[in-house]
């Protein structure tokens, strides 16, 4: 009889058994559509189970119903203690630079104290069900999806809105349960290697001691770094606060509005404005290109703005 091979069944008492550790005198059941498998144990082949074809479920679908318990399994298992699915992350120092992206891998731990409730079966106010969910008390507080065939898509992403989500792969999982290398996710916060921390640290010694020259500060809502004036050649601090993430809904509202680059640039300053308290050196000026005043910084030395374009003020 023609068949595809499942590597975990499901036994009698509805655990999810490994082809491996199976014992030929017990009964096991599919995990996706629960109709009986036949346990294999050959001396040539490795041990597996055999699922009937013809019957609407396949490979795939099998394949994800199992990363769905290995995941529930090991979240369980963390939640009581034990040590718990890792998430191998890459290191996102310097993405949004062109020549600059590091390729360490970082390796987190999930917050144990955002999870109180690990579920598969709780459905989202806007009819989503996530394959796996984490909850706190009743607030979820990560989504994970599974892909064996079909990615989460943007309007999945958008309907999971602020709720942080990974994506995990199916065949991954099964490989190594404990380690979750997210294919696709929208996390808090950015995964940092050691030695970009440190990078980090000197640039922010750096700005800081910048600022000091001049008696400035980064008020909340800022970012600053060091660079060096377009004018003057000095060392100077430049101001960035506009941190607009991937998702965030003003860029569809970019999109439907149907911007030029330029309009972008007023639009967002317009948006977005420098919070106050500013720094002294974040203006209102006046650019030829855009012939509009709007938000620069400028050189707290000798008053240049600071622009890639300086032909424009
Ligand atoms: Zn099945
Ligand atoms: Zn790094
Ligand atoms: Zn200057």
């Amino acid at each position: 009889m023609p068949s595809f091979k499942v590597p975990f069944g499901i036994s009698e008492d509805h655990s999810l058994v490994a082809a491996e550790s199976a014992n030929k005198s017990h009964k096991y059941f599919c995990p996706s559509c629960g109709l009986p498998l036949t346990f294999r144990a050959g001396t040539i082949k490795a041990k597996h189970f055999a699922h009937r074809v013809g019957t609407g479920c396949s490979a795939e679908s099998v394949i994800h119903a199992i990363a769905k318990r290995l995941i529930e399994k090991v979240s369980l298992e963390w939640i009581a203690g034990g040590p718990g699915p890792q998430i191998a992350r890459k290191c996102e120092f310097g993405q949004e630079l062109e020549n600059y992206a590091c390729d360490s891998i970082v390796q987190q731990q999930l917050p144990r104290n955002r999870v109180s409730i690990v579920t598969l079966e709780r459905t989202l106010p806007n009819l989503r069900k996530p394959d796996v969910m984490f909850l706190l008390d009743d607030t979820p507080t990560l989504a994970i999806e599974i892909f064996a065939t079909h990615k989460v898509d943007s309007a999945k992403a958008e309907d999971l809105g602020e709720l942080p989500w990974i994506e995990l792969d199916a065949a991954a999982i099964l490989i190594n349960p404990y380690c979750w290398s997210p294919i696709q996710m929208n996390l808090k916060g950015k995964a940092i290697c050691d030695s970009c921390r440190q990078v980090l640290i000197k640039e922010s010694e750096k700005s800081n001691s910048v600022m000091n020259i001049f008696g400035l500060h980064c008020p909340s809502g800022y970012h600053v770094k060091a660079v060096s004036c377009y004018h003057c050649k000095l060392e100077i601090p430049f101001y960035t606060w506009q941190d607009i993430g991937q998702n965030d809904p003003v860029w569809s509202e970019i999109k439907d509005l149907k911007l030029s680059f330029k309009e972008i640039d007023i639009f967002l300053d317009r948006k977005f404005p420098p919070p106050a308290p500013r720094p002294r050196s974040v203006q209102f000026r006046y650019s030829k290109t855009l012939q509009e005043r709007h938000w620069v910084n400028v050189c707290p030395s000798c008053e240049w703005i600071q622009s890639s374009s300086i032909s424009d003020y």
